[in-house]
């Protein structure tokens, strides 16, 4: 089997590890003996939803998110295309960002979004910065990462990724972090999000097989032993009481 990961924007999008996503994904679908290919995606370049098994999308400062808005716009027909056919895309915190319908710095600049996702970020006077954990009901597990945004985000009826037990979230109001649409997940996890849960990567990985080969893929486990047991420690360590 063979899979190939699209990393839109690497030159412009890649704070604080996001990178990592990739190389993980890469990693454990390797273990299976899985090919990886991975194509970069940057200004005016074309998007083409069948070279494209899984998408990243990954954080970046207000600067970097003002040239990728407008770029966007000629490859939003096509996003939106992969997006509503159920393939697979992870975005992070800028990433995240621009799915929705806008972006206003705390500056007051309204970047456009891709207006796929109905969710927009205002921006704000507090940064959010700190370790998060957070749960989710439906697949019974538990997220950990590292988040710093000033953004705002508003998911509305979207599922969120979880809910928070640690740390501020979309906003810092509502309780959730990140949402899951069909098979395209946002988080504002840096740090990165897969190296941290693994569970994650996998449940990447199969939905990204069982599209391309159009039948249930579900891979063997992998020894996760040492990530499950930081994981273990960081749980502990936030959400402790004093
Ligand atoms: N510029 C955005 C914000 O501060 C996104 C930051 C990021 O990707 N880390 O909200």
């Amino acid at each position: 089997m063979e899979l190939n990961i699209c990393h839109l924007y690497p030159d412009l999008l890649n704070v604080y590890g996001d990178l990592g996503n990739i190389l993980i994904l890469k990693y454990r679908a390797q273990k299976r003996n899985i090919t990886v290919k991975i194509h970069n995606i940057s200004l005016n370049d074309e998007f083409k939803m069948d070279d494209c098994d899984i998408v990243f999308f990954g954080g970046g400062q207000d600067f970097e998110q003002g040239i990728v808005s407008p770029d966007l716009m000629s490859k939003r027909e096509a996003i939106k295309d992969y997006i509503e056919n159920n393939k697979v895309l992870l975005a992070i915190c800028g990433g995240y960002q621009l799915l929705g319908k806008y972006y206003t710095t705390p500056e007051g600049e309204k970047l456009q979004g891709l207006n796929i996702l109905d969710l927009y970020t205002d921006g704000g006077d507090t940064r959010f910065i700190g370790n998060t954990v957070i749960y989710n009901e439906e697949y019974n597990e538990t997220y950990v990462g590292f988040e710093n945004h000033s953004g705002k985000t508003y998911i509305g009826d979207l599922k969120p990724l979880g809910k928070v037990i640690k740390g501020y979230g979309n906003n810092g109001e509502d309780g959730y972090e990140g949402c899951i649409y069909k098979n395209t997940y946002c988080s504002y996890f840096h740090g990165s999000l897969l190296s941290k849960n693994p569970e994650l990567a996998d449940r990447l990985l199969s939905a990204a097989l069982s599209n391309k080969y159009d039948e249930y893929i579900s891979l063997e486990p992998l020894d996760d032993s040492i990530e499950l047991k930081a994981k273990e420690f960081i749980i502990n360590r936030e959400t402790k009481k004093d």
